[in-house]
This record gives structure tokens, C-alpha cells and sequence, in this order.
């Protein structure tokens, strides 16, 4: 039996935006990968995938990318902390050996060195937290939009999904609101429920697995 993921979406049709290539009805070959949810996370998964070749589609419930980026560190979004690696995970307490690997592959130092190359000037305020000179989160947010449009992946935004299926064969079938597309990779980055005014604008949680399905836990068996 397949394993599937719903989303509690409401019942509206979405409006695909898409860039370069796809489109309805876009054959499973189209894509060796589909990041589900453009916020910062996804954003970097479908950059970093399209930089070493994949064709990616990020797809996008909201009309917009990256909201709760705008409203980070009070709108001026703090990028990450002067310390090393290991200083974050010691700030982040008992649970923050989880981010050894992340961090190995993309650490502190590498996050100010994607958004200086951006254009994106950093400073260390007192507090050890790094901002943007500008103290603006747009700024951020724009300079990961850039990259991603230099990527080559294609976003595709009003474009919610509403299931992924685990199909026996191998890879994945995913249904959104306009569209059916199979496969090979799935990412999920749909963030949490953490803030109602982002919450509002845009998010959606997976729903438990339906009776007929196995469980779903998120975890790495999604991420391939
Ligand atoms: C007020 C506030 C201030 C913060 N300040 C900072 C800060 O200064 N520095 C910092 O590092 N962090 C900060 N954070 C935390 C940071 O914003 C989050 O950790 C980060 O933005 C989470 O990114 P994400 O990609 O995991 O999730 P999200 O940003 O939530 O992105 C998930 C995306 O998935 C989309 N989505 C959901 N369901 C579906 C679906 N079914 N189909 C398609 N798309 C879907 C959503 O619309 C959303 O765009 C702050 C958070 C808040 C709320």
C-alpha cells in the first residue's frame, strides 16, 4: 500500500505561475526534483539542486514566496550569529546535535558568503547577531530570489499541493491544484504552524494519513 501525505488545504483552485518550463498536465520526466513550499528552507533546497544540474519545480502555495522571511527579526531578518558552527549548536541546547551535518555542509560563515555575494552587506550588531546593513529582511529575501532565478529552477506559486504519494515503483506522485506531476525526488518544506500572521497569509500542515495509507511521520524517507 502507498504512503501519502494530504494537506488540509482550503478548496480553492490554485493559479500556476510557472518560469521556463511545465506547465499542466507536465510529464513525470520534467523534473528530477519538486521542493514542495518556498519559504527559506525551500528556497534554498530548489537553489542548491538546480546549481548541481537537477531540474527543480518549487512549488508554492501562497501568491508569494518567502512571507515569513519579511518578518523575520522584526522585518530586518537576522541571517545568523557570529560564532562558529559549533556555537549554534551549543546556543540551540540539548536537541542541537541534529544540525552537526547541515551545518557541516553549509555552515555560519557560508551563510554570510551567500548573501555578501548577493549583494547583500552584513553587520555584527553587539549582540552577536548578524542583520543586512540595510536592516531590511526584503533585501534577503530578494537576494534569494535572484539566486534562485540565476538557478534555473521554476517556481510556480498559487500552487498548492494537495497529496504526494509514495509510488511503489519508485519515486513520487504529487497532485496541486492545477496539476498531476510524478517524480524521482521530493523535498517538504512547508514550515510549521508557528505564527497566526503568517499562518494567515500562507501555510498548510500535513494532515494525518488517512486510514488506507500508511502512517507518515516527516522525516528523511521524504527528503531522497
Ligand atoms: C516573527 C518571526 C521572526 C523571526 N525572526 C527570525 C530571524 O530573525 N532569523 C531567523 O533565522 N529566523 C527567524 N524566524 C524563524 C524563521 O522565519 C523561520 O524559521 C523560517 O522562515 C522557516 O522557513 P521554512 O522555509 O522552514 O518555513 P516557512 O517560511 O513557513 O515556509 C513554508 C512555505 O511552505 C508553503 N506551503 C505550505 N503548505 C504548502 C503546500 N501544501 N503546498 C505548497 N506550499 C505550501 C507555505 O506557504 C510557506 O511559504 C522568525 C520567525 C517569525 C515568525
Amino acid at each position: 500500500m502507498a504512503a501519502t501525505i494530504q494537506f488540509f488545504l482550503p478548496p480553492t483552485g490554485g493559479k500556476s505561475l510557472l518560469g521556463r518550463s511545465g506547465g499542466v498536465g507536465a510529464s513525470m520526466t520534467d523534473w528530477d526534483a519538486v521542493v514542495v513550499g518556498a519559504g527559506a528552507a525551500g528556497l534554498m533546497t530548489a537553489i542548491h539542486a538546480a546549481e548541481r544540474g537537477r531540474r527543480v519545480l518549487l512549488l508554492e502555495k501562497g501568491r508569494k514566496p518567502g512571507v515569513k522571511i519579511l518578518m523575520s527579526g522584526g522585518t530586518r531578518c537576522n541571517i545568523t550569529h557570529d560564532c562558529d558552527n559549533r556555537g549554534i549548536i551549543e546556543a540551540f541546547g540539548p536537541n542541537g546535535k541534529f544540525l552537526h551535518s547541515a551545518l557541516a555542509a553549509f555552515g555560519v560563515r557560508d551563510a554570510i558568503a551567500f548573501f555578501e555575494g548577493e549583494g547583500v552587506a552584513t553587520k555584527v550588531e553587539d549582540t552577536g547577531k548578524i542583520f543586512p546593513v540595510s536592516d531590511r529582511a526584503l533585501d534577503v529575501l530578494n537576494a534569494l530570489l535572484r539566486r534562485l532565478e540565476r538557478s534555473g529552477a521554476t517556481l510556480a506559486t498559487s500552487e498548492p499541493v494537495r497529496e504526494i504519494v509514495a509510488r511503489p515503483e519508485g519515486g513520487f506522485h504529487l497532485t496541486t491544484a492545477v496539476r498531476e506531476v510524478t517524480t524521482p525526488h521530493v523535498v517538504v518544506t512547508t514550515g510549521g504552524r508557528s505564527y497566526p500572521a503568517a499562518a494567515r497569509r500562507a501555510t498548510a500542515t500535513p494532515s494525518p494519513p488517512s486510514s488506507a495509507t500508511r502512517s507518515y511521520r516527516p522525516g528523511p524517507r521524504w527528503c531522497h
